[in-house]
């Protein structure tokens, strides 16, 4: 079963497409296409452990060039489509929202209208178990109160030009599934951590700052809680729903490890003292760093997500606990300083010469 098929993944150098890429090559026998514009999140350093595989092949493209998409889908012909390619950064997108409007609303559309035009094309079998899975995020939903989880029918209320974006990329999947027959599956997913993630985000920013003796930003009073999810768990999840989903179906993935913000980062402040001894100049413990600043405007006090659906109908829950993946991700980056070094330096964005296959 599931044999040997073709994956488009788009957005494969970030990080979620990354951790779904190395999952597919090497726990699946299937062929991987990994469409990927190199924004400043797309990093094939996170890709060179499968790098050299047969059966990965990497194009440096736009989701939004409709040409090129169309020469990929009759080139290399997919089973399924994963589509990951996103402006993810809500602060970024406070700062210049045009590129989500751009990527997530436009990008999408760009795929879905490609891939109408080639399912047209497809002889009967290879049409019937066509999917187009669509990864989103539980940001759609905007925030919960202080209890009550999002469940699949929770009605959207997104609060920033990123989470507006992924809500009107979900509306434009679903649409396309409704009146033209797309086959899709959609995915909404609680915050991710863990190996490989871009060093503007909390978890791996607290622990790269702390290394280096800089203030740990808390944004307000810290008490806004996320439910977070270990990258691996979420690209086995991503799999589950891509090849067993039920076509026209949406599954909220989560898990259930909700935490205040402030608790990550006394979390990681706790295990970085145990395992640093010689900790930067003038610090005894990584808590001094700690450094309350001015709240993100609109941002949502609570997420947490319902995953019973993904579990009931696909078998899917997590394996790590929050305790059991921070630990990993910690000692993933005390482990892979070289990584985090080329980001700062920006010498991760020199592509090579066999990295720029334009097709
Ligand atoms: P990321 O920012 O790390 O990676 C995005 C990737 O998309 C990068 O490699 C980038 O180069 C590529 N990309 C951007 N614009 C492109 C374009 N126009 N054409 C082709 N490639 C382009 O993002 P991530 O954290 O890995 O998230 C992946 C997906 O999962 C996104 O759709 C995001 O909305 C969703 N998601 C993320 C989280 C999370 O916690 N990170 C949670 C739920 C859902």
């Amino acid at each position: 079963m599931h044999k040997d098929k073709t994956v488009l993944v788009t957005g494969g150098a970030g990080f979620i497409g990354s951790a779904l890429v190395r999952f597919l090559i090497n726990e699946t026998s299937h062929r991987v296409i990994n469409l990927d514009k190199l924004t400043y999140a797309g990093n094939l350093e996170s890709l060179t452990s499968i790098e050299s595989n047969e059966r990965y092949h990497f194009i440096l493209g736009d989701i939004c060039d409709r040409p090129l998409v169309d020469d990929i889908l009759k080139r290399y012909q997919p089973d399924i489509i994963m589509h990951l390619a996103a402006e993810s950064h809500v602060d970024r997108s406070i700062d210049g929202p045009d590129e989500f409007i751009q990527t997530n609303i436009l990008g999408t559309y760009t795929l879905l209208e490609a891939s109408r035009s080639y399912l047209a094309e497809l002889e009967g079998c290879k049409q019937q178990d066509f999917r187009f899975h669509h990864i989103s995020t539980d940001e759609v939903y905007g925030d919960l109160g202080e209890t009550g989880l999002f469940t699949e029918q929770s009605p959207y209320n997104p609060s920033s030009p990123y989470s507006a974006s992924k809500a009107a990329s979900d509306h434009l999947v679903r649409a396309w599934c409704r009146t033209f027959q797309l086959p899709v599956v959609i995915t909404n997913c609680s915050n991710n951590y863990g190996p490989f993630q871009f060093p503007e985000k909390l978890i791996p920013l607290v622990i790269l700052n702390a290394l280096e003796g800089k203030p740990l930003p808390v944004y307000g009073d810290g008490k806004q809680v996320r439910d977070w999810l270990y990258v691996d768990d979420h690209a086995r999840a991503l799999y589950k729903v891509a090849t067993d989903g039920k076509p026209g179906s949406t599954y909220n993935i989560g898990g259930y490890n909700e935490k205040q913000n402030i608790d990550v980062i006394t979390t990681i402040c706790d295990q970085l003292n145990s395992l640093i001894e010689s900790k930067p100049s003038g610090i005894e413990e990584f808590n001094q760093l700690i450094t309350y600043v001015k709240d993100r405007p609109g941002h949502d006090l609570r997420y947490a997500i319902d995953a019973t659906k993904i579990k009931n109908e696909l078998g899917w829950k997590p394996v790590e606990t929050f305790e059991s993946g921070i630990v990993k991700t910690i000692q993933w980056y005390l482990d892979n300083l070289e990584w985090c070094r080329h980001i700062r330096d920006g010498s991760y964005r020199k592509i090579s010469a066999n990295d720029n296959n334009q097709m």
